[in-house]
């Protein structure tokens, strides 16, 4: 903004004396000792007033002046117009609720990334851990079985030779303690050697087991048990029990297993037993018990088998 300014008089135009000022932008007044031009760069938005006194020499300003003025009406640029400023408000209100917007969906999006991927991982964890648990039940059941296999054969399902001699040294030991009496019996299987020969091994088996089946069935009793020591040989022991009530009980079982009829095997298959029995005497051993058993079981065999002599 250029003002150009200058006074005139007559008389005396070289005593000329101005002062100016714009009201809004300069303190105070401004002299100048001769006319001319003022500039004025950023001026601020609104209206304006120039003013320019002029006095002749020597000038005392408090008299009353000649004065000339000009009112100016100054725009504010773009940037500072309350129209910008509210467009750029609503801009700024724009982008922010974009941005927000923006960070929203892509935190919900991580979000429901992270869930899947949190989910997938639960999955394979859950699928993981059903696998060991299976895998476990598995072992367990492996444990059990080989557990069993130790103790059991596997034809009959008896206790084996091993469980049968352990569990006839606990019972021994027991009956010594508690003064309770104990028999013991010998079993085996008469002629078997000729059923093999005429009906083949697999039927033999056939043979055992079902003689085991019967010798089981026949001696149910909690205080009995029955196992096959190997062979066609079983191992009877009664806890509990004289010789004068486990007689009767091995007849029964010799009786049952004779009567028994393998027609599967064709010609009405039979077979018997014989069996030694004995009850332990005071302080005698597991061994020397077997011994005696075994004599009786001999006396069986020699006196014509399918019997059971006691001793
Ligand atoms: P005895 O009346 O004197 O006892 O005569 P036996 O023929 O029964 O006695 P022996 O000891 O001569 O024969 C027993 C036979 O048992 C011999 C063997 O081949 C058979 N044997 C032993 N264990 C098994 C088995 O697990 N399965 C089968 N099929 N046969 C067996
Ligand atoms: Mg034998
Ligand atoms: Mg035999």
């Amino acid at each position: 903004m250029e003002v150009q300014f200058t006074g005139v008089s007559q008389r005396s135009p070289n005593s000329l004396r101005y002062r100016y000022r714009m009201q809004g932008v300069d303190r105070d007044w401004i002299e100048a000792a001769e006319s001319g031009q003022v500039a004025y760069t950023n001026l601020p938005a609104g209206t304006l007033r120039f003013e320019v006194q002029v006095a002749r020499a020597p000038v005392d300003w408090s008299r009353p002046v000649n004065q000339a003025q000009v009112e100016l009406q100054v725009e504010a640029p773009w940037w500072q117009r309350t129209g910008t400023h509210l467009l750029g408000l609503v801009l700024l209100a724009l982008l922010f609720a974009g941005l927000h917007a923006f960070l929203g969906r892509r935190q919900s999006r991580r979000r429901r990334r992270l869930e899947s991927v949190v989910a997938q991982r639960t999955e394979e964890l859950r699928e993981k851990n059903a696998e060991l648990e299976q895998a476990s039940r598995e072992r367990e059941q492996l444990l059990t079985q080989l557990a069993h296999q130790a103790h059991h054969d596997a034809l009959t399902g008896l206790p084996n030779r091993r469980a049968c001699d352990l569990f006839l040294e606990s019972a021994v030991e027991r009956a010594e303690d508690a003064g309770t009496p104990l028999c013991v019996a010998l079993v085996d299987v008469d002629r078997f050697k000729p059923i093999n020969d005429r009906y083949g091994h697999q039927a033999g088996d056939e043979v055992l087991a079902q003689v085991a089946a019967h010798l089981l069935a026949s001696l149910q009793h909690p205080s009995v048990f029955v196992g096959r020591t190997g062979g066609e040989e079983f191992l009877v022991v009664l806890r509990d029990m004289a010789r004068e009530e486990a007689l009767p009980r091995l007849e029964q079982a010799r009786m049952d297993i004779a009567a028994m009829r393998l027609a599967s095997l064709g010609d009405d298959l039979a077979c018997t037993i014989s069996v030694g029995l004995v009850q332990q005497a005071s302080g005698e051993k597991p061994d020397d018990l077997l011994r005696r058993a075994d004599e009786r079981l001999y006396e069986a065999k020699r006196s014509g088998r399918n019997r059971v002599v006691a001793g």
